[in-house]
Formats: C-alpha cells, sequence, structure tokens
C-alpha cells in the first residue's frame, strides 16, 4: 500500500482565560510535567510522522527550548504562531505542514488523554470517509435555551454526541476548506455562525460528511482549575 502520511497539529495558542492563573493553562504543571506535554508525547510515540505546534508568539522560543527540545519531541519539526480564533490558529498549522501529507489529525493541545486506540481509529475513518471526529455520546438530558435561561428544546438524547479532538480529515480537503473559510468568515459570523471545531468548517461549507467515532470519556479539554485536579485523577489510575 501506497505510504500514507499523517500529521498533527497540535494546538496551544488559546489564551486559557478560565483557568484564572498566571501561568498559561497549557504549561501548568500536571503531575511533573506540563500540560501540553502528554498530548505531545502521544503523538511523537505514534505512527503521526510529523508535528506542527501552534502557540502564542512570545511563547515560540520557550516552547523550542523548555518543551520540545527537552523532551526530544523529535517529530515537532516547526512551532509556528496561532491567530486570534481557534481557527486562525488551525490555518496557521495546517499551512505550515509538509505539502506530502495526506492525512492530518488537528488536536487541543489541552486534550492530554489520547491513546494509541484512538488515533488508529480517527485515522481508519479518515480513510473510509474524509473526515472523521472523536467523541462520545452524552449521557446527561441536554435543553437548547432562550436567552433568559428557558428551556426551548430538549433534544433526542439518543442523537447527542459530545465532540473531542482529534478531528481527523484528509489534508488537501481541510487545508482547501480552511482557506475558503479565511474568505467567507466575516460573511458566516453575520449569518450568526459561529465556528468552534474543525469540523463546522466541513460541514458548513462542503458536502463531505464528517463521520464520528469513539473518542473515550477520558479524553476531556482541560478548561478550569477543577479539571486539572480530575486530569491528576486519571494520571494516578493509568500508573
Ligand atoms: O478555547 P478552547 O478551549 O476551545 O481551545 C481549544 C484549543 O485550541 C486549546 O488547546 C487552545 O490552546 C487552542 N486555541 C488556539 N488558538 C486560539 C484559541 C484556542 O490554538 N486562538
Amino acid at each position: 500500500m501506497e505510504k500514507e502520511k499523517t500529521s498533527a497539529v497540535v494546538l496551544a495558542a488559546g489564551n486559557g482565560s478560565r483557568m484564572h492563573s498566571k501561568v498559561k493553562k497549557q504549561y501548568m504543571e500536571v503531575n511533573g510535567k506540563p500540560l501540553i506535554f502528554y498530548a505531545l508525547q502521544k503523538f511523537q510515540e505514534s505512527f503521526i510522522e510529523e508535528i506542527v505546534l501552534v502557540v502564542s508568539k512570545g511563547d515560540i522560543e520557550y516552547c523550542q527550548k523548555e518543551i520540545v527540545e527537552k523532551y526530544n519531541f523529535s517529530k515537532a519539526k516547526k512551532i509556528v504562531e496561532g491567530g486570534k480564533e481557534r481557527y486562525d490558529s488551525v490555518r496557521n498549522g495546517l499551512h505550515a505542514l509538509s505539502s506530502d501529507t495526506r492525512y492530518v489529525m488537528i488536536h487541543d493541545g489541552a486534550r492530554p488523554f489520547i491513546t494509541e486506540d484512538i488515533l488508529e481509529r480517527a485515522l481508519n475513518g479518515a480513510r473510509e470517509n474524509k473526515a472523521c471526529v472523536v467523541g462520545m455520546p452524552v449521557k446527561d438530558t441536554i435543553k437548547i435555551i432562550d436567552e433568559n435561561k428557558f428551556a426551548i428544546e430538549t433534544p433526542n438524547r439518543s442523537l447527542l454526541w459530545l465532540v473531542q479532538t482529534p478531528q481527523t480529515f484528509e489534508y488537501k480537503l481541510i487545508l482547501d476548506l480552511y482557506d475558503q473559510l479565511e474568505e467567507k468568515s466575516e460573511e458566516l459570523k453575520k449569518k450568526g455562525i459561529n465556528i468552534t471545531d474543525d469540523a463546522m468548517v466541513v460541514e458548513t461549507l462542503s458536502d463531505v460528511r464528517v463521520k464520528l467515532i469513539e473518542g473515550s470519556y477520558n479524553n476531556i479539554k482541560i478548561t478550569t482549575p477543577e479539571d486539572i485536579r480530575t486530569a491528576e485523577d486519571i494520571i494516578r489510575t493509568m500508573l
């Protein structure tokens, strides 16, 4: 079989304001290592061939020395600057990948608990469907509310999934759609469409159908201080 180069864009250019901490959340210590270490380690040990790390402009040098060199993440070939919105960071990351990339996994650096199994399922999903995101069925009932917090609709729970990352795509497809998004983002904003993940770019700008496959309930995104404690508990159970 032709060798299909799979790469990863790891996002760490958010300001993490919901953490209310001095140190940015992606560099906060979780069990003695910076949060961003965990996702990078998983990709480094996997079949992924190349990693582009996306960080804030002022953090590039720090990440090169204190993350990439310190922990020998040899696959992290480039560290690039992020943008104002998550989708700006993704676009910068996609453009920094080698052009021979066949599939790309876009991953939130704030999700430390990906596993080799999840990565394999995600890649197979993208091979079969061009676009594949990992997630899990919701356990709680979800309500759509109005601006005054009154319930207006209760969608059928059996059709609702929480969406996680990695989100995996044919590289050329997603690169092209992110370029189109750059031109259309103002128009979409005016229509009230707020792009919050990569699948949405595919859903909004193409006919390709995004397949959902199982991630894990441990694949949490670290957002608030309580999440750091949960993460340390998860690490303890994994040791
Ligand atoms: O803000 P949110 O938690 O959805 O961010 C998800 C991921 O995207 C985080 O890893 C964050 O660092 C990254 N991000 C980014 N650039 C932005 C906003 C978020 O790289 N402008």
